[in-house]
C-alpha cells in the first residue's frame, strides 16, 4: 500500500486562514453503509492517533485540513451527506461542493446502482468538465463478498466521465489517494485555464 497519512497531512489550520489556496469543498456521497463516516474519520485523523482538536467541526462541515499533494499544499473542507435519502440535504450538497467522492460498496450492488443515480442527479447540477468527481468502490478488503467487479466500476466511471478508485477504509487503503486525486483534478483544470 502506498497509503500514508502522517506525512501527507502537513498542517491543519483551525484559525480559518487557508494555507493552501482557496479551500476545496469536498462532498462524500453514497448509499447508507458504504463507508462515508469511515472516510470522514480517516480524513479527520481519528484513526491514526492525531489530536482530534486538529479538526474544526461546524455545521455540516466535518473537517478542514491542509494537506500536501505533489509538493504543493491544498486545503480541503470535508462536507458530508450522511443521509442521501434526505432530498434537501442532497440538493444542498450538490450546490455547495467543489468536488465529489461518490462512494459505493463493492459488496453491495444496490449501492453501486445508487451511485449511478447520484451521478445522474449530480450531472444535472454540475457539468463534469467543471467539477471533479471520483467514483469510489469501497470495502475492497472484503474480496469474498464482492458483488461489483473492478471492470464494472471502471466502465461505470468511463460512462459517467469521472475517475475511479477502489479503496478500503477498514485497511486504510487508497483513502488518501482519493482525496489527492480530487486535488490533482482541480489543479489540472486550473492549469489548463491558465494555459
Ligand atoms: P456510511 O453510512 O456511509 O457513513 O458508512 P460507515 O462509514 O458508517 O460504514 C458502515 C459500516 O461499514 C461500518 O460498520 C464500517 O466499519 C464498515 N466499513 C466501512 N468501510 C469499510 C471497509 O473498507 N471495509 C470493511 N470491511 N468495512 C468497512
Amino acid at each position: 500500500s502506498n497509503w500514508s497519512s502522517s506525512d501527507s497531512v502537513i498542517s491543519t489550520d483551525s484559525s480559518g486562514e487557508p494555507t493552501g489556496g482557496s479551500p476545496i469543498r469536498v462532498v462524500l456521497l453514497g448509499a447508507n453503509g458504504v463507508g462515508k463516516k469511515s472516510f470522514a474519520s480517516i480524513f479527520a485523523g481519528a484513526s491514526d492517533g492525531m489530536d482530534s482538536e486538529d479538526c474544526e467541526l461546524y455545521g455540516d462541515e466535518v473537517c478542514e485540513k491542509t494537506i500536501e499533494v505533489d509538493g504543493e499544499t491544498a486545503t480541503i473542507i470535508l462536507l458530508n451527506t450522511w443521509d442521501t435519502e434526505d432530498e434537501w440535504a442532497l440538493e444542498h450538497s450538490m450546490q455547495t461542493g467543489d468536488a465529489y467522492l461518490l462512494l459505493y460498496s463493492i459488496t453491495d450492488r444496490a449501492s453501486f446502482l445508487r451511485a449511478s443515480e447520484l451521478r445522474i442527479t449530480l450531472r444535472r447540477h454540475r457539468p463534469a468538465q467543471h467539477t471533479p468527481i471520483i467514483l469510489v468502490g469501497n470495502k475492497c478488503d472484503l474480496v469474498r463478498c464482492r458483488e461489483v467487479s473492478v471492470s464494472e466500476g471502471r466502465a461505470c466511471a468511463a460512462v459517467f466521465d469521472c475517475k475511479f478508485i477502489e479503496t478500503s477504509a477498514a485497511m486504510q487503503h487508497n483513502v488518501w489517494e482519493a482525496f489527492h486525486g480530487i486535488v490533482r483534478q482541480l489543479r489540472l483544470r486550473r492549469d489548463s485555464k491558465e494555459a
